[in-house]
């Protein structure tokens, strides 16, 4: 039997709860697993004095493959996000994150819908190069634009963001979404962007999809303005399969879809790369439920589904996926989120819930 080496990242706020129980279903699943175990996040901030230390990264590039909790980033101030420095250190371009409704959830607006959606994960807004208002930088900035586009100028008090999107950047990730559909059987590629505005990033996306699209015959290919796909997405998400986004647009997509299937707690996804992939939950750290027991542990569970088919390991996922899906079908060992009106009675606890896929697995 072959044991896999994985980095697991143990995160902050409800991450280590998720991580601990993840661990352990996915051991149950009687793959053999080698697991680094390292902390990133607010937690070992204080006593590393860095939310990524050194070895989180060295783990990753060794093993490269792992398993993320999630981590926090604080808003406005404080570290740059841990989870889009990992993304660009190991360049985990294409951010994969299928939403699929299960069988029983309650809270799920849309009985049928499995869509899969692919995030490029290394450029757009998310690239960031920012200019803070009033520094120095800025001001120079603001007067070369000045010199460029003297009918825009900007005035002394802008904070500035910059959206790079890249002809080599798009391609891959839309490549990645071509055959992403190829393996797994899909009918269609919907490109998803604001051409119409933003003309030389987004229309440059949309322009390399379409030339990719066209190697491609055997999959279908069109593409839809952000703002109509959202509604698109929840009046009519059956027209649609695989979606391929820039980052900001694939970011929200990817929470509303989530929402769409029956929220945060039930949605996975994994960071992939040419060289790394690195799996997680699309929600974040819930610090308000941390220490509670209490949080839906099935979003990254479903990312170890995706971990395991990464490593090769069909079955045990197919068999991971059938646990999942049946505990939450018979909504009994559920978490609250998975309750009738997201109610705190009757619902079980992160651990209890573990157990019961655990238990659902026939281990
Ligand atoms: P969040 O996803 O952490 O939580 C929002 C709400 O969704 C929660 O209050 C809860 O009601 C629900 N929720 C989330 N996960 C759940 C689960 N497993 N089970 C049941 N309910 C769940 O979003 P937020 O509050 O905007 O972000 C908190 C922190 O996490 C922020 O610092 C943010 O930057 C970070 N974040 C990290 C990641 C990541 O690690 N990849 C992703 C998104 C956000």
């Amino acid at each position: 039997m072959t044991t896999h080496a994985v980095t697991l990242i143990r995160g902050d706020g409800t991450g280590p709860e998720l991580a601990a129980v993840t661990r352990e279903v996915l051991d149950a699943t009687g793959v053999s697993f080698a697991w680094d175990v390292v902390d990133a996040g607010v937690d070992v901030m204080k006593t590393a004095g860095t939310p990524l230390p050194d070895d989180v990264l060295a783990s990753l590039r060794k093993n490269k493959v792992g398993i993320k909790a999630p981590i926090t980033t604080p808003v406005g101030t404080g570290f740059r996000s841990v989870n889009v420095a990992l993304r660009k250190e190991l360049d985990l371009y294409a951010c994969v994150r299928p939403c699929r409704t299960f069988a029983g959830i309650k809270s799920a607006l849309h009985r049928d819908m499995d869509v899969v959606i692919v995030r490029e994960n290394t450029e757009d807004l998310y690239a960031g190069i920012e200019f803070e208002r009033g520094k120095q930088d800025t001001q120079g900035l603001v007067a070369l634009l000045g010199e460029y586009r003297p009918a825009n100028r900007l005035g002394d008090d802008v904070g500035i963001s910059i959206k790079p999107i890249s002809i080599a950047g798009s391609r891959r990730v839309v490549r990645f979404a071509f055959e992403y559909a190829r393996l797994h059987g899909r009918r269609k590629v919907t490109a998803v962007h604001k051409a119409n505005i933003m003309k030389y990033s987004d229309g440059l996306f949309l322009e390399v999809a379409r030339e990719v699209a066209s190697g491609y015959p055997d999959i279908e290919f069109d593409d839809r303005i952000v703002d109509n796909m959202c509604m698109q997405i929840v009046q009519r998400p059956l027209d649609y399969d695989v979606l391929v986004l820039p980052n900001l647009y694939g970011d929200i997509m990817s929470d509303l879809c989530a929402a769409l299937v029956g929220g945060l707690g039930v949605a996975p996804g994994g960071n992939v790369g040419d060289e790394c992939a690195l799996f997680e939950a699309v929600h974040g750290s819930a610090p308000k439920y941390a220490g509670q027991n209490k949080v839906n542990p099935t979003a990254m569970i479903l990312s170890g589904v995706m971990l395991l088919d990464y490593l090769g390991e069909a079955e045990a996922a197919q068999r991971l996926h059938q646990a999942v899906a049946a505990v939450v079908a018979a909504g009994e060992e559920v978490t609250y989120d998975l309750r009738p009106g997201r109610a705190s009675e009757g619902a079980v606890g992160t651990r209890e819930m573990g157990a019961a896929i655990i238990r659902a697995m026939g281990a």
